[in-house]
Formats: C-alpha cells, sequence, structure tokens
C-alpha cells in the first residue's frame, strides 16, 4: 500500500502567520474605519535597485536572440555572478573562492535541501527562538532536534553546551526573529564546538548586510570554520529579492565528512535536484555586487535601518528590553507588564492598530516576547510608533 512520509505527522501545524491574519483581518472587517499598520511580516517594500532592473530588463532581452539566447545554467551558477560575490565577500576580509558558491533560488531552499546530503541518524541542533525552516525540513527527515536556548540571560544569542552533542548545527546571525548579532569571540565558541563534535555548523547569514557594528559578516571570517561549515545567504533582505529568488551557498572545498568531500556531495546533489537560476536574474544579482549596485542597495538597506532606529528608540524611551534594531531589521522586545505575546498582540491590535508578531510562534523562548519589523514605509512606521508610544506611557 502506498504510504505518504510519515514523518509529517510530527511536524506541529505553525499557525502563527494565518492566526496573525486571521485575528487583523476580523478586526479590520470590524472596524473598517481604523487604519491598521502592519509591522509583522518579514518581507521587504523597497522596489528593485534601478540598476538591478537594467540588468534583469537585459537578461530578458538576451533571451530574444538566437546568438544571445541562454538554455540551461550551470548547476552552481555563472562564473560571472559567482566571482561577484567572491569579491564581494573580499571586501569585507573573507576569502571565498568563486569555486565554492553554488547560486540557487534562495535561502530557504538551499536551508531546508541541505539536509538531503545528511545521514537521518544525526542530531541537528537549533538555538530557539528559531526561523521555522531548520526545524521544519529535519522533522520531515526524521532527525532528531536538540535546542540551545535564546533568553535574555545571553541576550537571545544561544552559546554552545559542551553536554549536549550535536552533528549539524544552525546558526543564524543576525537572528530571525531575536535581532541579536554573534561577535567573533561567540562565534569561535561555535566552530571550536563544532570541531570537537566532528559537527558541521549551517550558517544562515540571510541578514549580514544589517550589520552596522564591528561583528562577523560571515562564519568564514572565523578561524577554523572552513574545517566544519556552511554558509547560506540570500540577496532576499539585502537587495529586494524576495519574490525575483537568488541565494547563494559557500561550502569549502576541504570540507570532508564521513569520508566524503561535502562540496561534491552537494554539487551531485544539486546536478540531480536542481537545473539553477534563470539568466536574467543571475544577471540582475551580479548587478547587486557591481560598484553602482552595492550604492543603490546601500540606500534602501539605510531606509531600513533609520526604520529600526526610529522602532527601536521608541522601546528605549518606554524602558522596555529587546534585542535587535542596531545590526537587524528585526526589533525582539519583552512584552511589558508580563503579558503574554498573543495578549500583547491583542492589544496591539485593538489599541493601537498595530499588527506585530508573537514570539511564541518561534519557540518556547520566545513566549512572552514579540517581533517588529523595519520592512515597513517610513510615515506607517513613525505613526505606528507614536500609537504603541501612547498606548503604553498611559
Ligand atoms: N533565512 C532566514 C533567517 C530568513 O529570515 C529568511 C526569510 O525570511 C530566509 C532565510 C529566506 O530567504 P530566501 O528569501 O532567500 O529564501
Amino acid at each position: 500500500m502506498m504510504q505518504i512520509n510519515r514523518n509529517f505527522d510530527n511536524l506541529v501545524p505553525n499557525y502563527l502567520f494565518a492566526e496573525v491574519a486571521s485575528r487583523t483581518n476580523k478586526y479590520m472587517q470590524e472596524h473598517p474605519d481604523k487604519k491598521v499598520i502592519k509591522l509583522g511580516i518579514g518581507d521587504v517594500t523597497l522596489p528593485l535597485a534601478p540598476v538591478v532592473i537594467e540588468a534583469m530588463k537585459k537578461g530578458a532581452e538576451d533571451l530574444a536572440h538566437k546568438d544571445t539566447f541562454k538554455g540551461y545554467p550551470d548547476y552552481e551558477g555563472y562564473a560571472f555572478l559567482r566571482e561577484a560575490i567572491s569579491n564581494y565577500y573580499a571586501g569585507f576580509g573573507v576569502t571565498v573562492d568563486a569555486n565554492e558558491i553554488f547560486v540557487s533560488d534562495g535561502a530557504k531552499s538551499d536551508c531546508g535541501n541541505i539536509g538531503d546530503i545528511f545521514g537521518k541518524d544525526n542530531v541537528v541542533l537549533v538555538t530557539d527562538p528559531v526561523y521555522p525552516v531548520y526545524v521544519d525540513s529535519n522533522i520531515m527527515a526524521g532527525r532528531k532536534i536538540v535546542y540551545a536556548n535564546s533568553n535574555r540571560e545571553n541576550n537571545f544569542a544561544a552559546l554552545p553546551d559542551e553536554n549536549v552533542k550535536a552533528d549539524i548545527i544552525y546558526l543564524c546571525s543576525p537572528n530571525n526573529p531575536t535581532g541579536s548579532a554573534y561577535t567573533a569571540d561567540e562565534l569561535k565558541q561555535w566552530v571550536d564546538y563544532a570541531i570537537k563534535n566532528d559537527a558541521i555548523i549551517l550558517y544562515d547569514a540571510a541578514y549580514e548586510a544589517f550589520i552596522t557594528e564591528d561583528l562577523p559578516r560571515s562564519i568564514f571570517a572565523i578561524e577554523g570554520a572552513r574545517k566544519c561549515a556552511i554558509e547560506m545567504c540570500s540577496l532576499s533582505k539585502t537587495a529586494g529579492f524576495t519574490g525575483t529568488r537568488c541565494g547563494y551557498t559557500i561550502i569549502p572545498r576541504e570540507l570532508e565528512r564521513d569520508g566524503h568531500n561535502i562540496y561534491n556531495t552537494w554539487y551531485r546533489r544539486q546536478a540531480t535536484k536542481f537545473n539553477g537560476v534563470s539568466w536574467p536574474v543571475q544577471c540582475a544579482a551580479a548587478a547587486v555586487f557591481s560598484e553602482e549596485g552595492q550604492k543603490q542597495i546601500k540606500e534602501n538597506i539605510s531606509y531600513y535601518q533609520d526604520n529600526a532606529k526610529i522602532i527601536s528608540s521608541a522601546m528605549d524611551e518606554l524602558g522596555i528590553y529587546y534585542t535587535g534594531g542596531k545590526n537587524s531589521p528585526y526589533i525582539w522586545l519583552k512584552c511589558p507588564n508580563g503579558m503574554g505575546s498573543w495578549e500583547f498582540f491583542d492589544l496591539l491590535l485593538n489599541e493601537a492598530n498595530v499588527v506585530g508578531t508573537p514570539g511564541e510562534g518561534f519557540g518556547k523562548n520566545g513566549a512572552g516576547y514579540f517581533r517588529l519589523t523595519s520592512f515597513g514605509d517610513r510615515e506607517n512606521t513613525i505613526e505606528a510608533v507614536e500609537r504603541i508610544k501612547k498606548l503604553l506611557s498611559k
């Protein structure tokens, strides 16, 4: 008899965004005169940079002519884009060879799919609160998951525990949802732990472009990381590619486990299940890394960073504990007066007409916390913050 993958039965239904949408829609239907401001979503709102659009249009035009037409791309992405990414890393002092980069349709796919190359019996470590993809993709594969607690004591940046044994470690810095970013010393502790346990770190750097302080932009800035880490990154938040789709994964050529070369194993997986990213999108992605592209995308990032400052300054004024905001588009705050995440959600929605994301949707350590994002537009962010200040200083 045909069977489905019964591991799917072990997934915990994630009602977070559905419940947020349902409560918000109900309120809006019952109060059509109210202007509800959404600071809950993690999607960007600014358009692609002009130089990126130009490159994409030119790429599309190439497809219209026999002599410039492109068919299947290379599995690992075009060399010109991989070289542009390699130069981008060199710009902040990290050496990554173009031949260690795989271009993909985004970090979510790579974070979820990378598990294909690892055995089912590996133990997976994630930090809690967590970006749900790391957990659910491994539950689907039937792997055991252990949790490292991110909490107020460690400023929501969990560190390794020598007593816990793990083979695969997901780290995300700057973190979604907590906005915390690891220092070089902290990342070194994870690298040392991984080497000691013969583990591999899967490092999600999707928000590296939001780092403003002197913090590592890549796990490969840390000594020893080439022996134990894979890095995933994305143009989604960096350059507004959430709908365009492009990211990349870096695997050091020397990384080996269990008698296998990891780069070669991932190449084999990609060649089997993935046929690459379209020509116009790779052209657009390469434009992101051009001098003009970097200038233009930084204007958008600054816009979001200024929104983050507006939100975090309000938290400072209100005396509310939070992480993020500085090196991250997310502000992760403690719900005031000991309120639960959903209780605070309802209060903000009903009394300030502002929507955020309840922290407990990201794991047990998110209970009593709340995530606001800086991806909205300026006017709305200012208005939302004024309303929150008025409500909470009553
Ligand atoms: N990784 C993290 C930590 C994210 O927060 C997100 C998106 O919200 C992604 C990856 C997804 O990136 P992409 O759009 O490249 O799939």
